[in-house]
């Protein structure tokens, strides 16, 4: 008997994480990506390796999800991230009055930190708000958005992964109530074909809740948008973020010689209505410059919005900042009693190896088979070995 074949939707952070995961417990799988891969949400992140500690004290299954995926991230993938860990510092009288919560936090989370002298936060980053009140360090890292997931894909094609990119997903194929293939359209060929699976794993982010309708079962998500400003300068040197709850224009990332202010919070309906607000630029830069006061005046290199996988009521949420930034797998046959079909969505770009963890753990069950995760210890190929395909 050959091996079982998963077809996974969505070529992100989380099918790139799942493939290399499936690939390695002996599954055959195929990616079907409606653009090209990293072209959802994940190609177009802030850029930020999570300690967790922005959630340490709200929202703490994700803090606490943050922190250990960072660590073994550090393992699997090195090279990939700039180690420059992150300065979180109370500015106004509200951010101190936060302060005692959040080392509580952390210290619930396991996150590592370290509370420098105000001097010290200076010295270290001259061109933050000389009105800083306190800072405390944490493991935060800079990442690129793209290559952490291409090196996923590198090692997934690598075990036999097959990833088609501008091929959608426009129907599941269902025999009763079991889904038993998708039917897609390549959009270079403008043909329309069919690949069968024994099991399919909707990792659509965003688009989650579209994927899982084409089965008649619907996955309550919140598409949360939020708007990035990349300006000239690399204005300082660790991750810098507000100490407080998060809020709008809070951390600002180097990014090689740029710094990326972010972000801002609103839902909407459908993922690909991704208005640019012009206010949401201006409020980057005023918000961006309570943390290094010089970004006032630096020149915009770029903006661009994405859309969070958020998992909620669609009627409970009206920013995005109340929901949870944790994951959660549908096994749509406990759930909905469609057979050989799941759904992994929500979370971080930061935390897509585990979520490939849990969710592989229910796919290969259901396959019969019996082969434990290893993606804590495999170390990953590099990105550059993603575009070697065929070569
Ligand atoms: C503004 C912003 C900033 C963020 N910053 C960070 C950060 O700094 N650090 C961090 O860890 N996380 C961050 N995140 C969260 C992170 O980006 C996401 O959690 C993660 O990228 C989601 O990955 P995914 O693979 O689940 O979804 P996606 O990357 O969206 O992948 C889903 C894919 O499915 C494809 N698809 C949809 N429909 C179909 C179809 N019919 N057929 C085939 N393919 C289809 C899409 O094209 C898409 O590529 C941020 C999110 C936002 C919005």
């Amino acid at each position: 008997m050959g091996k079982p074949h998963v077809v996974i939707v969505g070529g992100g952070a989380t099918g790139a994480a799942l493939a290399h995961d499936l690939t390695l417990r002996g599954v055959r799988v195929t990616i079907v990506e409606r653009g090209e891969v990293t072209s959802g949400t994940t190609g177009r992140h802030h850029g930020l390796l999570h300690s967790g500690a922005r959630y340490a004290v709200k929202d703490q299954e994700s803090a606490k999800e943050c922190i250990q995926e960072n660590m073994i991230l550090r393992k699997i993938a090195p090279g990939t991230f700039e180690l420059n860990n992150g300065l979180f510092v109370a500015i106004t009288d509200e951010d101190m009055a936060y302060h005692d919560a959040f080392l509580a936090g952390l210290e619930t989370c396991a996150i590592p930190y370290q509370e420098i002298t105000t001097q010290e936060a200076l010295q270290r980053e001259p061109n933050l708000n000389p009105a800083v009140k306190a800072a405390v360090e944490v493991p935060d890292g800079t990442m690129d958005a793209m290559r952490l997931p291409l090196r996923f894909l590198a090692t997934a094609q690598h075990n036999g992964a097959v990833i088609k990119t501008y091929t959608q997903v426009t129907k599941l194929l269902m025999k009763d109530k079991t889904v038993v293939g998708v039917r897609v359209r390549d959009h270079v060929t403008e043909k329309t074909y069919d690949i069968g699976a024994d099991l399919v794993v909707n990792a659509a982010g965003a688009w989650s809740d579209k994927i899982a309708a084409m089965a008649g079962v619907h996955v309550p998500m919140q598409p949360s948008p939020g708007v990035l400003v990349a300006v000239y300068g690399r204005w300082n040197n660790m991750v810098l973020n507000r100490m407080h709850r998060s809020g709008d224009g809070d951390i600002i990332l180097p990014q090689r010689t740029l710094s990326v202010i972010g972000t801002s919070s609103w839902v909407v309906k459908d993922p690909d209505q991704l208005e640019m607000k012009k206010e949401h630029i201006e409020l980057m830069y005023k918000m961006g410059a309570m943390l290094v006061p010089a970004v006032k005046n630096a020149p915009m290199r770029a903006a661009w919005a994405a859309a969070r996988p958020l998992i909620g009521s669609e009627s409970g949420a009206t920013t995005g900042r109340e929901l949870s930034r944790t994951f959660k797998c549908f096994d749509h046959e406990d759930r909905d009693n469609v057979i050989g079909f799941v759904t992994i969505t929500g979370g971080k770009a930061t935390t897509a190896r585990g979520m490939a963890e849990v969710t592989a753990n229910v796919v290969v069950e259901k396959l019969g088979l019996d082969v434990a995760c290893r993606t804590r210890e495999v170390v990953l190929l590099p990105h550059t070995a993603y575009y070697r395909r065929g070569v």
